[in-house]
């Protein structure tokens, strides 16, 4: 195992205690925003993935006999642990993917509260009373857990993402192999430790890293993995549902956007430029949810335009740990050559770039991955970069003539996540509501987001037509008996 002092190697998670992979092999997580080394991570082979799944499986054997309330109280001590450490866990996230510290913040911050909803899940109802035909019977629907769970996870979203999978899965009685994405695997070791802090029994939950391709891959082959819960890219997520369906396993796939804001003629335009800039260039693009194609009527194209540009001029690019930072670099080199990729693309296609395009010129921004915020006009619906998740600080300008034209050029695309619309208007917003291909649909609102509480996928490509979050992670992670007792 490759030690490099100071930089810390970190370990799998399994059967309640830290330990090295069985390849002698670590993975490098690299900071974007100057190519230190973050970390090193266990690159695990399918005999370490065999030992966490069965490790899982023993566990979940008393797990699900422990009532809601003390599996909540273990979730209540988690979250508690990771408020405490939030500034750390805030900052490792940083460093490893870029988002600035503000967001890292808030995003750990939603962690612990997701953290504390599920927890009280474990005193809630977990079945319905139905009236049998039979007078004298007693019939009742009871829910009950599915087995281990592997949770496969993208690095946008380092903290959020992870544990509102794992925390819904454990609530409901189920144990856990949680495989990150190397981007993000220093960030998820720190997530773990709180619950190892916690005190959670050995092998309830277990942090496995690795190669997608062997770990990821495994866990969707893996017999005793009863549930894959997977968010990614659509073509990784493909191959992972087609895999988990062959052999019978539940399964459950978020994955990309493209996703779409419209202004209308009557939009309050300043509103609507602050959410493109907030739903389409935070986490410099790099969410599921953010808005990437901005269709705007034509009465309003030009000036809302000139405010759009005026308003991304003032955008700071930087180190996500500066403080006055408002966006930081691609979360990777990879990140960084497709965005590069796809502004080309823009070009030869014939759009036009109002502003950005290129990277930032100082020597300090030069050793990073940066992406200066780019806005392309004239973007037609046919143009690569009005159909491809681009996933970085990218936005196109679309000119329509009317909302039912918006709302088309909304829908030709083969994603479905999140949209919104822009106006005053009750009977645009009704027809909005009503046409929109999105599972996320917003009024005078940005795309990026969904409160936790909240039934949380997409239509079409984004998703396996499945919701997570809120109450939606109760029906996915459990399953329903149904009950008859014959008095
Ligand atoms: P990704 O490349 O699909 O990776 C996601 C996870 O799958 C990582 O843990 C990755 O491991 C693993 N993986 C990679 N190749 C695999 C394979 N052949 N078999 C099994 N697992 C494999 O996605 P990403 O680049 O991390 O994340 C960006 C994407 O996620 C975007 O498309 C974005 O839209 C989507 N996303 C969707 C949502 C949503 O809720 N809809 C939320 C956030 C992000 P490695 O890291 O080791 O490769
Ligand atoms: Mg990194």
């Amino acid at each position: 195992m490759t030690t490099l002092s100071p930089i810390k190697t970190f370990l799998n998670y399994i059967n309640g205690s830290w330990q090295a992979g069985s390849s002698d092999e670590t993975l490098a997580s690299i900071n974007p925003a100057n190519r230190e080394v973050v970390g090193y991570v266990q690159s695990s082979t399918r005999e370490d993935l065999n030992e966490a799944v069965e490790a899982a499986k023993q566990a979940q054997k008393e797990w699900r006999k422990l009532s809601g309330t003390e599996r909540g109280n273990l979730l209540f001590k988690a979250a508690d642990i990771l408020e405490k450490n939030l500034d750390e866990v805030a900052e490792s996230m940083t460093r490893e993917m870029g988002k600035t510290l503000t967001e890292a913040k808030g995003e750990t911050a939603r962690g612990v509260a997701i953290l504390r909803y599920y927890a009280g899940e474990g005193m809630r109802k977990m079945g319905d009373l139905i009236p049998a035909s039979d007078g004298t019977a007693l019939q009742f629907s009871k829910r009950v857990p599915l087995g281990v769970v592997g949770a496969i996870t993208p690095w946008n979203f380092p903290v959020a993402i992870p544990i509102w999978k794992v925390a819904p899965a454990l609530i409901y009685g189920n144990a856990v192999v949680l495989k990150p994405a190397t981007e993000a695997a220093v960030t998820a070791a720190k997530v773990i430790e709180c619950f190892n802090q916690a005190g959670f029994p050995k092998g309830v939950i277990n942090l496995i890293t690795g190669k997608g391709s062997v770990i990821g891959q495994g866990l969707a082959e893996h017999q005793d993995v009863a549930v894959i819960t997977f968010t990614g890219s659509n073509s990784v997520g493909k191959q992972i549902g087609q895999t988990a369906a062959a052999r019978g396993a539940k399964y459950q796939l978020e994955m990309g956007g493209k996703n779409p804001i419209i202004i209308a003629n009557d939009a309050d335009l300043d509103q609507a430029v602050a959410a493109v800039l907030s739903g389409g260039l935070k986490s410099t693009g790099q969410k599921c949810t953010c808005s990437s194609r901005v269709i705007v009527q034509s009465g309003v194209y030009e000036e809302f335009k000139e405010k759009l540009i005026a308003a991304v001029k003032t955008i700071k690019v930087g180190n996500g740990l500066d403080a006055d930072t408002w966006m930081g670099p691609c979360a990777s080199e990879d990140q960084y050559n497709t965005v590069k990729y796809y502004i080309q693309k823009g070009i030869e296609e014939g759009s036009q770039i109002l502003i950005g395009g290129d990277s930032p010129e100082s020597e300090e921004l030069k050793q990073g991955f940066y992406v200066n915020p780019t806005v392309f006009d004239n973007v037609t619906t046919n143009m690569i970069i009005a159909q491809e998740e681009i996933f970085g600080p990218v936005l196109a300008l679309m000119k329509v003539e009317s909302i039912e034209e918006a709302i088309e050029v909304a829908n030709d695309v083969e994603f479905g996540l999140s949209a919104s619309i822009f106006t005053k208007d009750i009977s645009k917003m009704l027809t909005f509501i009503d046409d929109i291909d999105a599972g996320l649909v917003r009024v005078n609102y940005e795309t990026a987001g969904v409160e936790l509480q909240a039934p949380f996928g997409g239509m079409k490509a984004s998703s396996s037509h499945s919701r997570e979050q809120g109450e939606a992670a109760k029906e996915f992670f459990t399953t329903t008996k149904t009950v008859f007792i014959k008095g």
